[in-house]
């Protein structure tokens, strides 16, 4: 019950590294997708829709963005319906966010943070992790720490990518439970939930381990741990076959999803 995470901060535009990951993640199976890139005044800007990808590459056509740092999603729902305000990234107008996996406490956070003022557009679990976030930003006014405070009260299992307004090189990405890997590029970072999707841009590799989060900017990469301590991670070199049996393992992939899916409906309705 995962789906696709890409993230990219390159000195190249990255609306199109950002789709073409996101096409070499639909093998998993999705019903909806989007981006989030900073604008030219370093403001988030978003581009979501329900379906196929063609969908969100049309809406791209119709309202371009060109960037230099930004994330995508294709989304698997669990939590809310396939609809275009539930498809991700989430944002406010400082952070935005794309999700893999379940926030189990999204509940309890979701009052807490509406009790402070924080107004939820969508009916997803993943929408606290962008306002705990801004709590946080708001708190703290340090991008670093907002991630790494929101991230000790997540629940559950996931991947996240952040990317903040007014801070166009810097990008992070936090795994527990749904995979994230760091790609190191010739021209910039990059995440992605596997080597398929970064391909066309390096085959230098981390997957981050359980618990595992990362700071990127342009000429950096820092990872560190849940006690916010730097760590070091091997930098696999991914060959092609690997990178296709990875592709491969699709048929795989898909059964287990579909056997997934019961649990995903029961946990959809248990929200109404
Ligand atoms: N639970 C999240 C949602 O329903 C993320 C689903 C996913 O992994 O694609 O939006």
């Amino acid at each position: 019950m995962m789906c696709g995470i890409i993230g990219a901060l390159s000195n190249d535009d990255i609306t199109e590294i950002l789709l073409d990951g996101l096409k070499r993640l639909e093998y998993r199976g999705y019903d909806s997708s989007g981006i989030a890139v900073l604008n030219n005044h370093n403001q988030i800007e978003r581009r979501r829709a329900e379906g196929k990808l063609n969908n969100l590459l049309r809406e791209l056509l119709e309202n371009p963005v060109y960037s230099h740092a930004g994330i995508g999603h294709i989304r698997w729902a669990t939590h809310g319906a396939p609809t275009t305000v539930n498809a991700h990234p989430h944002a406010t107008d400082k952070v935005a966010i794309v999700h893999n996996g379940i926030i189990e406490n999204y509940r309890e956070l979701k009052v807490e943070l509406e009790g402070k003022g924080h107004i939820f557009t969508s009916d997803t679990d993943s929408e606290v992790i962008a306002h705990l976030a801004t709590e946080y930003l708001t708190q703290t006014k340090n991008a670093e720490t907002a991630v790494y405070e929101t991230l000790k009260r997540l629940e559950g299992a996931f991947a996240v990518a952040f990317l903040f307004s007014d801070h166009d090189d810097l990008l992070f990405g936090a795994r527990k439970g749904s995979p994230l890997a760091i790609g190191y590029g010739e021209n910039g970072f990059f995440l992605g939930s596997d080597a398929t999707a970064l391909a066309p841009m390096t085959n230098k590799i981390t997957y981050l381990e359980d618990g595992d989060w990362c700071i990127l900017s342009r000429d950096k990469c820092v990872i560190k741990d849940m006690r916010n301590q730097a760590i070091s991670r091997d930098i696999k070199q991914v060959n092609l076959s690997s990178v296709i049996a990875e592709k491969e393992g699709y048929r795989h992939f898909m059964l287990k999803e579909i056997f997934e899916q019961p649990t995903a409906i029961a946990q959809t309705l248990s929200v109404f």
